[in-house]
């Protein structure tokens, strides 16, 4: 596996391989790997020739400079890591690499970034988040770039940009990978204590008990928020938001006719944790003659 530092760099090693007709997937992630990462890697090994991981803390998608001095940083475990799941090429800019001076152009997308994370981590984390992952995908140009479910705003939100400014790029979703216990493999996790890890299992356990009361039929997306919260409640812990909405529009859905995502934010401890679930409707079976 090749380490690669510097967008001139990486533009050469992705266009020599464009070159030679290989496919190229990108894997974006901000380092600190875990098995919910390792999968993202192991989809992109399977389906493309060429597998590129930009591993980048992007200080403009973090409004609280705590969180961002806080978040953990493993490069040499990161790059062991991704050789083993067979990873290509691990492209790890600097901050002056990835924002020059006089840097002064930011990608928002309006409405889908200002809503739950939007809401609560502010408009500047989207706009951070698109104008990283755009400048990723205008230098190494792959056929299809991979996300994690775990962060279900950010897959709606990429969607719509790339849709919206017309990138030649396929998004690959990948399922939301947990522990053995229900919690969602988060970097964050590692800052957690012993009982905090455990008062975090009400996150799964709350998206638990509203994908349970649909299957039982309920649909009313009040009531199903509500089952959500009794979980948190019960546990101690608040909900930052809580929200049951459309998968792609994120607006408030009041009646869940179809897929329906539940999210969800809240403080553990010193952590800020994020949930979600999709969850579906019963459909009612319609008696034939
Ligand atoms: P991050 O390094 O946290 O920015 O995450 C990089 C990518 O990994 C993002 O697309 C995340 O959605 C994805 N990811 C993070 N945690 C998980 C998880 N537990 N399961 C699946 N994907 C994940």
């Amino acid at each position: 596996m090749r380490t690669i530092r510097s967008i001139r760099e990486m533009r050469a090693w992705a266009g020599g391989a464009r070159g030679r007709g290989r496919t190229i997937a990108l894997v974006p992630t901000m380092g600190a790997f875990h098995a919910g990462h390792h999968a993202l890697m192991r989809a992109a090994r399977e389906s493309h020739d060429e597998v590129v991981v930009s591993l980048f803390v992007n200080p403009a998608q973090f409004e609280d400079a705590a969180d961002l001095a806080a978040y953990p940083r493993t490069e040499a475990r990161d790059a062991a890591e991704a050789a083993e799941q067979g990873v290509d090429a691990l492209f790890v800019p600097t901050a002056v690499e990835m924002y020059p001076a006089g840097f002064a152009t930011s990608i928002a997308v309006r409405g889908l970034g200002d809503v739950l994370e939007g809401a609560h981590r502010g408009p500047a984390h989207f706009a951070g988040v698109c104008t990283v992952v755009a400048k990723l995908l205008n230098l190494v140009e792959p056929d299809t770039a991979f996300f994690g479910q775990k962060d279900a705003q950010q897959v709606a939100v990429v969607r719509r940009m790339v849709r919206d400014l017309a990138i030649p790029v396929a998004i690959e979703v990948v399922p939301t990978v947990r522990d053995a216990d229900g919690l969602a493999l988060s970097s964050r996790n590692v800052r957690l204590s012993a009982a905090d890890r455990t008062r975090a299992l009400a996150l799964p356990r709350a998206l638990g008990a509203a994908a349970a009361a649909a299957r039982e039929g309920e649909r009313d997306g009040t009531r199903l928020r509500a089952a959500a919260a009794a979980e948190l409640a019960a546990a101690g812990v608040e909900a930052e938001y809580l929200a049951v909405v459309d998968p792609d529009t994120l607006a408030p859905l009041g009646a869940v006719e179809r897929r329906a995502l539940v999210a969800l934010a809240a403080h553990v401890g010193p952590v800020r944790l994020i949930d979600n679930l999709l969850i579906e409707p019963v459909r009612i079976p319609v008696a034939t003659p």
